[in-house]
């Protein structure tokens, strides 16, 4: 059912003034609302849980989670019910942001849940307490990264991919999407990886998942932490949308795009360099400034 999702993938060549060659995979194309890596992240996930029996997923999340929004949209289009566990008990009476809203819309129910009690949402004993809770349902950890999710992000690469480039770009939160394409990637490839949260937690992270070595991940332009943005950031976003018509969002996508211009404008590429960007989607956590119109 997932594949069915899947239509063809374009690929955009950027004309750029520079010594080095820049392909966007369009994975923002895949479908409007589980966009992206999500696709791939969720699809043994599903199939799992199918499988097992379930008819309910629950998974957490932050306010600004597209995981959050692709896990309630994929839920209600194969027939789950859905809980997404939202840190942040403070944003209960709020107005809902478009990512919750989408959540919302789509048929999730939405407990917030205080962030002290979100720090525990690794440990065993809260688990165990969820499960209790929530005995029906199929649990997906915090932004959707577990071997299942792997396994669906290794197929994000074809043997093309893995022929025609010699560097591959992505955005990075849990870390799921990066260890797929480094597991999937050909020797002779670079993968690297534009953090979108401060901090080099997530090397580690990685290195639990994969033995490879050949990649790279930098916080350098995350822009001081997760969801943090700066005009600078939304500027840049506007002009890059302006001039190679490609739509970014300010979480993840416009700080690895940002930091890839930068890298490139510093010769950090050796010349020749043929380069891939994956588009992860999230388009419909947008900054609103940051509209064209
Ligand atoms: C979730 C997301 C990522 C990060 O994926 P991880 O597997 O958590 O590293 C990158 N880009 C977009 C647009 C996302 O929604």
């Amino acid at each position: 059912m997932f594949d069915r999702i899947a239509q063809s993938v374009t690929y955009q060549k950027l004309s750029l003034d520079a010594p080095v060659t820049v392909t966007v995979k369009r994975l923002d194309q895949i479908h409007p609302q589980i966009s992206g890596n999500k696709f791939f992240k969720l699809k043994y996930n599903f199939q799992q849980a199918r499988q097992q029996g379930f008819k309910k997923v629950l998974t957490f999340g932050g306010a600004y989670s597209n995981h959050i929004a692709a896990t309630a949209y994929a839920a209600h289009l194969f027939g789950f019910a859905s809980v997404g566990i939202i840190r942040g008990e403070e944003l209960k009476d709020k107005a809902l942001n478009p990512t919750l809203a989408t959540a919302q819309q789509s048929g999730m129910q939405l407990h917030f849940i205080s962030r002290q009690q979100y720090r525990e949402k690794t440990s065993s004993e809260f688990l165990e307490q969820l499960q209790q809770s929530y005995p029906e349902h199929y649990i997906i950890p915090e932004g959707g990264t577990n071997s299942l999710a792997i396994q669906g992000c290794k197929e994000i690469l074809t043997a093309e991919d893995r022929h025609n480039y010699d560097v591959i770009c992505c955005a990075v939160g849990t870390g799921g999407t990066i260890t797929g394409l480094i597991e999937a990637s050909a020797a002779h490839q670079t993968v690297l990886g534009f953090s979108a949260l401060k901090g080099d937690f997530l090397k580690s992270d990685v290195e639990q998942w994969t033995t490879k070595k050949n990649w790279k991940i930098t916080d350098a332009y995350c822009c001081g932490g997760y969801a943090k943005t700066s005009s600078e950031l939304l500027q840049f976003m506007q002009c890059f949308e302006a001039e190679h018509h490609i739509p970014l969002e300010q979480v993840y996508t416009a700080k690895m795009t940002y930091g890839l211009m930068d890298l490139i404008a510093q010769n950090h590429f050796p010349a020749g360099s043929r380069i891939l960007v994956i588009h992860t989607g999230g388009l419909q956590g947008r900054h609103p400034d940051a509209d064209l119109s």
